[in-house]
């Protein structure tokens, strides 16, 4: 396998990093310039881009003592997915500027490893090869390994686990006061800022449930949600004749980029042992959607379908970074959204234009 590694300065990015068996051959950052050096340096790879122009120009300089090349720009990492050498790409970007990578690596045939969630939230519509992406998200890596071997029609539905955040059980008064720093204290996932924000609203929930639509070709009704604070079942599928098959492991993201960078092949990991009589009992309860409003506004969005999801996602985008900034409080994180899904026109088939416009409004207006 010859890998191209976007977003590697992430935390998805350098998980993998202590996975993979063989060094990337491309490896790619939105602003990290100092991490991406030193990666590059260690590891030797052919390509590495930067999305910053500036920092890029100076990387440029700083690694021209190597034979790596260096690329920068707005572009450079949807041509880092369709790098002639490389035969499989890890998407692990944050945000939505992993979509254009994404449908770049579609393009160019590649072997698409997903981690980026919102290639498919907004991008839905433009995304024809959805059964061939072998997923990273722990849940959708989970669903995926229950459905092996799985007849399509035998499918009844997908369960979505949600461990709840780090606000679960909090109530409306309560999550008016919540700081950045403590929504940014997952109870069990060790993430990026984003997601982990995203985690505390569970609007990535409903990005994860939009996600699993696309990625397994399921109706808004096959996809269901439940809590489960343990993050010990990634999530499960129940079947036409009532039976139910479920993935347990501990909560670490290097056990789905393993087994994404392996797969069909299981091998070693190193990830602590499951030990079932330790953690004794596993729990389930249902969301509160009416305390976390994004979960209800994200299924609003997945019903509807079209430009929704962009929408949806430039909204969340901004108002998360207002909220990280010390600008606006947890509550206006789903108002804000709300606003953007009422004030944004569906287009039932959009075009990438479209959808980039959506995201770029829906951003501007919060
Ligand atoms: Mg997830």
């Amino acid at each position: 396998m010859n890998l191209a590694l976007l977003g590697s300065t992430g935390s998805v990015g350098r998980q993998a990093l202590e996975v993979l068996d063989k060094p990337p051959l491309v490896l790619t950052a939105s602003k990290n310039a100092a991490l991406l050096e030193e990666q590059a340096r260690r590891l030797q790879p052919r390509l590495v881009c930067l999305e910053d122009e500036s920092a890029g120009r100076n990387l440029k300089t700083a690694l021209a003592d190597t034979p790596v090349t260096v690329r920068y720009g707005a572009e450079s990492a949807a041509e880092a997915a369709s790098f002639s050498g490389a035969d499989t790409v890890l998407n692990a970007i944050s945000g939505v500027t992993g979509l254009l990578p994404t449908l770049a690596a579609l393009n160019a045939g590649k072997r698409l490893l997903l981690a980026n969630k919102e290639s498919l939230v907004c991008g839905a519509p433009l995304i024809r090869k959805a059964r061939e992406i072998i997923p990273v998200d722990s849940e959708h890596s989970a669903v995926f390994q229950c459905l092996q071997g799985a007849e399509p029609d035998s499918v009844k539905r997908v369960i979505l686990t949600a461990s709840g955040g780090a606000f679960r059980g909090f109530s409306r008064e309560q999550l008016e006061q919540v700081t950045p720093e403590a929504a940014l204290r997952h109870p069990t996932w060790r993430m990026g800022k984003k997601v982990t924000i995203d985690s505390a609203t569970l609007l990535n929930k409903g990005f994860e449930l939009i996600e699993a639509m696309v990625l397994f070709a399921l109706p808004y009704e096959k996809v269901s949600i439940v809590l489960h604070p343990e993050s010990i079942i990634h999530s499960l599928v129940e079947y036409t004749d009532g039976a139910m098959l479920a993935q347990l492991a501990v909560p670490d993201m290097r056990l789905p980029i393993r087994y994404a960078l392996t797969y069909p092949a299981r091998k070693p990991a190193p990830v602590r042992p499951l030990d079932l009589t330790a953690q004794g009992s596993l729990t389930f309860a249902e969301p509160d959607r009416e305390t976390f409003r994004c979960l209800a506004l994200a299924e609003r969005a997945a019903q509807a379908g079209g430009n929704m999801g962009a929408a949806l996602c430039g909204a969340g985008e901004a108002a998360v970074e207002a909220f990280l900034a010390g600008r606006v409080g947890f509550l206006e994180i789903e108002e804000r959204i709300e606003r953007s899904l009422d004030n944004t026109p569906l287009i039932e088939n959009p075009s990438l234009d479209d959808i980039l416009d959506t995201v770029e409004m829906c951003k501007r207006a919060c």
